[in-house]
């Protein structure tokens, strides 16, 4: 039987800013529910080592330190739920969500934290060497590539800053592009451009992703020119796919604003929405840092502006 619950807090998503914001809210006495949505633990989860977290000094796992962030939450009384919203009704308060499960849940104020997910090739290959090579995230695993040969797929600023942030490590980065010309902006070509370390491969697609996550991981790219049909292959041990990111958002229809890239805009120096009692933190709404720690940090601030949106509202909201 489907159930309806009502509670004071629902925290949508469950990366570092849910859970932090679960942390958070849960040692205010206001027992947060996090619905963890598709991806339960977020996109670190998809990582291998986490070196930048702050206080971790030997690096954490992704998936480990996604846990230890868990048991925090839990900790303080948190309810996680597995499942993820399908719908949302936010024209008035209580705010209604709908799950996967058929369950319905209410809340007096709602903590959105659902990220972005990075864009794949959407090849078999891709999927069975990430973390065995295939990345999405220079930051996090650039470092494990240290005189290293490696490609980067993509044209935006995003490739380029990649490509140029894994000169630090890698011996050489491929930047392979399926056209002759590139989306990044001028200043950041013109220092792709100087970088020695950085080698253009224009009119060029991924086919496939060559390696075996048993033997080594990724060994190299097959490409095809778009222009010549010619295939080669491209040896490398790494690939960073940097095609853009994808904020997940579509749950909430156009009751939130958004930019034009469909990321939730919030209020300066805030996590406020446009809505009263709807905050957003995390990937969701910054396309510029998308670091763990800034997610996290989010998390905190989207929490205590809840708490201090319940304490401004108690006793206005009703129940379901
Ligand atoms: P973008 O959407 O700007 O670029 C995506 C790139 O990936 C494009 O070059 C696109 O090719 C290519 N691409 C898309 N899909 C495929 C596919 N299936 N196969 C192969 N290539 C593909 O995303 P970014 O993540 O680079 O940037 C997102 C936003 O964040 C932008 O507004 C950007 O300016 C901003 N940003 C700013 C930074 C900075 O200022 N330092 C750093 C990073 C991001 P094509 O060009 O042919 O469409």
């Amino acid at each position: 039987m489907p159930e309806e619950r009502h509670h004071k807090v629902i925290i949508l998503g469950s990366g570092p800013a849910g859970y932090t914001a679960a942390i958070y809210t849960a040692r205010a006495s206001l027992k947060p529910v996090v619905i963890q949505g598709m991806q339960p633990g977020g996109q670190l989860t998809i990582t291998t080592e986490v070196d930048n977290f702050p206080g971790f000094e030997e690096g954490v796992d992704g998936p480990g330190l996604m846990e230890k962030l868990k048991a925090q939450a839990e900790r303080f009384g948190t309810e996680i739920l597995f499942d993820s919203v399908l719908s949302t009704d936010l024209s008035q308060r209580p705010f209604k969500l709908t799950c996967d499960s058929g369950d319905v849940y209410s809340c007096d104020t709602l903590v959105i934290c659902t990220g972005a997910s990075a864009r794949w090739l959407g090849l078999p290959s891709e999927k069975e060497l990430q973390g065995f090579g295939v990345s999405a995230c220079a930051t996090c695993d650039g470092f494990f590539f240290r005189d290293q040969e490696i490609a980067v797929v993509g044209g935006g600023d995003a490739a380029v800053e990649e490509a140029i942030f894994l000169t630090n490590f890698a011996s050489k980065v491929y930047l392979i592009h399926r056209r002759d010309a590139l989306r990044a902006e001028k200043i950041m070509q013109d220092r792709m451009a100087a970088n020695e370390k950085i080698e253009p491969v224009w009119d060029s697609v991924v086919e496939e992703i060559l390696g075996d996550p048993q033997k080594g991981g990724v060994n190299g790219v097959r490409l095809k020119n778009v222009k010549s049909n010619e295939v080669s292959d491209l040896a490398v041990t790494g690939v960073f796919v940097a095609i853009g990111h994808t904020p997940n958002t579509e749950i909430f229809g156009d009751a939130l604003d958004k930019d034009d890239a469909g990321y939730l805009i919030t209020k300066p120096d805030s996590t406020a929405t446009n809505i009263e009692g709807v905050f957003a933190a995390g990937d969701v709404q910054d396309k510029i840092y998308r670091q763990a720690v800034t997610a996290a940090g989010s998390g905190c601030m989207a929490a205590l502006e809840a708490e201090r949106f319940l304490q401004a509202t108690e006793g206005e909201a009703t129940r379901i």
